[in-house]
């Protein structure tokens, strides 16, 4: 691995204070899904003057910023995605300049995120005469289970240069400040929702017989859908399948008509998503089927498996070595989900997480992600700043070669 022809860590160092004020103000002014609007004003004040041209579309607030570097174009692309949006949750982290907006919270980071993509899109484009090729810088709302990605995807927003390689960085509070944690492959789930709602003939509870009762039905399924997922699913390419709602009846002596079911289905690899999917539809309908019922099955898409390209996870720990920062492989995935696999089924890339552990904190211990006190060592930003920077400049000059 070469070393980075510019010092980076510097670069990030030297962007760090308006790193934090921007942070603080999106903290402070949370918004939540698709439409980010003042975030999106707060974005495009901060890159005011900077040498971008500029692409949104018309299902998100979404901003995509174009820097073309000076340095004759080799014809690269680079796409660098930060986040923008909050969760739909009441902070209690005490901090000074802690949510405004009541029962809105950045607990997952997005405004560290966003800050840092901003604070890159600075210094690279102080160094714009000596970058060979194009950094699309993504700034994406709705990653909170509203497909922003896909939204943005979907107005046309990567094809105006279209990108050739795509990096992005989550904080991480639960690892020390400064360490990059990935892996190669897949490195989150999947994240479709399931519901069954099992028809049955209701009556009184006194003569079942006279009924089709659908309450044992929905259990016998409830159970074979944990039978399916042991003995029907590789062990090696793993899936979730957790029923999180029942829902039948309302009172002691009456047979309903229908009983409902729903649940979160996580798995690995698009062939296993497709594989469950379809053996919950068959599991549900054959055995109400199997009862003289019907059973009408709706899964709901969320995102794919967000499946990191080996070439670019070996990248993103190479500049980690160079920038002095430690690389904890991830052993196994986690089953959460993130729609940036949106934009990594379009070109390859990969997504690491950073340490953001407080100063003094016990990592483990630390309020996670989505938690109500989740709070970040900002310090950590500079770095995550020097790590897109110098992805990006590596790219373009060498693409995965590097
Ligand atoms: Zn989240
Ligand atoms: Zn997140």
């Amino acid at each position: 691995m070469n070393a980075s022809r510019h010092d980076w860590t510097a670069a990030g160092l030297a962007e760090l204070d308006e790193t934090i004020a921007l942070r603080r103000a999106i903290h402070a002014d949370p918004e939540i899904g698709l439409r980010c609007d003042r975030t999106t004003a707060k974005i495009k004040a901060a890159l005011a003057g900077l040498p971008l041209e500029y692409r949104e579309g018309p299902s998100t607030s979404g901003l995509i910023a174009i820097l073309r570097g000076q340095r004759g174009d080799n014809g690269r692309t680079v796409l660098l995605r930060g986040d923008m949006d909050a969760l739909p949750m009441q902070e209690e982290t005490g901090l000074p300049f802690a949510s405004t907006v009541s029962g809105a919270m950045h607990a997952c980071g997005h405004d560290s995120h966003t800050a840092m993509l901003v604070g890159a899109a600075k210094a690279l484009s102080a160094r714009r005469d000596a970058l060979p090729g194009t950094v699309v810088f993504m700034f994406q709302p709705g990653e909170e289970g509203h497909h922003g990605a896909r939204e943005m995807i979907r107005d046309g927003l990567l094809t105006d240069p279209a990108p050739d390689a795509a990096f992005a960085l989550h904080i991480y509070p639960n690892a020390p400040a400064g360490v990059f944690v990935g892996r190669p492959g897949p490195l989150l789930a999947s994240t479709d929702t399931v519901h069954a709602t099992i028809r049955g003939k209701g009556g009184h509870a006194a003569m079942p017989h006279d009924c089709r009762d659908p309450i044992p039905v929905a259990c016998e399924i409830v159970g074979a859908l944990q039978v399916m997922i042991a003995r029907q699913v590789p062990v090696a390419d793993p899936a979730v399948l957790t029923i999180t709602q029942v829902h039948a009846g309302s009172s002691h002596n009456i047979i309903p008509e229908e009983a409902r079911i729903m649940g979160t289905l996580r798995t690995l690899s698009p062939a296993t998503r497709e594989a469950t999917r379809a053996a919950f539809r068959r599991t549900v309908e054959g055995i109400a089927a199997a009862h003289g019922m019907t059973a009408e099955v709706e899964i709901d898409e969320g995102y794919p498996v967000t499946l990191c390209d080996p070439r670019a996870t070996a990248m993103m720990q190479g500049v980690a070595a160079d920038l002095g920062a430690a690389w904890v492989p991830m052993p196994a995935p986690m089953m959460g989900g993130e729609d940036f696999s949106y934009v990594l089924q379009e070109v390859p890339g990969a997504m690491a997480f950073m340490g953001v552990a407080p100063e003094g904190s016990d990592p483990a211990s630390n309020p996670p992600l989505h938690n109500t006190r989740m709070t970040i060592d900002e310090a950590t930003m500079a770095r995550g700043i020097a790590m897109h920077c110098t992805l990006a400049e590596r790219y373009l000059e060498s693409g995965f070669g590097s």
